[in-house]
């Protein structure tokens, strides 16, 4: 789930502790993960990192004439320890040691291996081409505003290419805080909703991000306890006090109040009348 307030405040954690560090190794611990063949990750070792930083959900190392990627997609985390860790962990997915401490591990929890790591020569963007603008852009701005995508709202959050950094977590909870229905579209939507989509999407991003500033290490298992809504199915609608609701898909669910988004209509969960019939 480390959407973009987890790996922004991360990207200036790892800032802080390793600019000016130099790469000493490169320990790749599970198979699959490097997405790219050249140039090889060795050659990241004796660059020295100019600096950490993040573009969406990719967390982003400058080291000399080279870049290098690494993207936690749902069960990815991070942890920072000290040079005497070694072996092969469970879960892991590459360690980087530097000519300081602290030694960072990739790790990725549950049975999806989607984790994974970029090393890029100058001018090769990779995965971040295809990335949309980020939510507090003006090109954002003038997408929400103008846009007239016909497709539900939390899906086009969600898309990386449309908004790049938003994942399911973030786009319940600004659904929720602009008291607009999961199910709507952006081409449905009213200038003031519009406004009030736009207003949901900063403010919600950051106040994660001045809570994620307060973190201190990696980024450990359990992520998102400042959610306002999601992932709190069966519990009280912290503005309201009505049960919040989901709708539940494959790969994940939506989570919503009906009181204060849907005017109180319950939104039809696929999986759950399947099991009823
Ligand atoms: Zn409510």
């Amino acid at each position: 789930m480390p959407e973009l307030p987890e790996v922004q405040a991360l990207s200036e954690r790892l800032s802080d502790a390793l600019t000016g560090a130099r790469f000493a190794a490169v320990e790749p611990l599970a198979f699959s993960a490097l997405k790219t063949v050249a140039p090889s990750p060795e050659v990241l070792v004796g660059r020295r990192v100019e600096a950490v930083g993040r573009r969406g959900k990719f967390l982003i190392f400058d080291a000399e004439d080279l870049r290098m990627l690494v993207h936690l997609s749902q069960g990815g985390r991070i942890d920072l320890l000290p040079a005497s860790t070694g072996g092969r962990p469970r879960g892991g997915v590459v360690r980087f040691r530097f000519d300081r401490e602290p030694v960072v591990l990739v790790k990725e929890f549950g049975t999806e291996r989607k984790a994974g790591w970029w090393v890029l020569a100058f001018g090769d963007d990779g995965p971040l081409a295809k990335l949309g603008p980020e939510p507090f852009s003006e090109e954002f701005q003038d997408l929400v505003l103008n846009g007239s995508d016909s497709g539900r709202i939390h899906a086009m959050l969600r898309d990386q290419r449309q908004v790049a950094g938003i994942g399911r977590g973030y786009a319940d909870d600004i659904l929720h805080r602009s008291k607009l229905s999961p199910y709507r579209s952006l081409a449905s939507l009213e200038r003031p909703e519009r406004e009030r989509l736009l207003e949901a999407v900063r403010n919600v991003l950051s106040e994660a991000l001045e809570s994620e500033r307060r973190r201190t290490g990696g980024l450990a298992a359990k992520l998102g306890d400042h959610f306002a809504v999601h992932g709190r199915y069966g519990t009280p609608c912290p503005v309201c006090g009505a049960d919040l609701r989901r709708v539940s898909y494959q790969s994940h669910e939506v989570t919503y109040c009906p009181s204060c988004q849907t005017a109180g209509k319950i939104l039809a969960d696929r999986r759950l009348s399947r099991l009823v019939r």
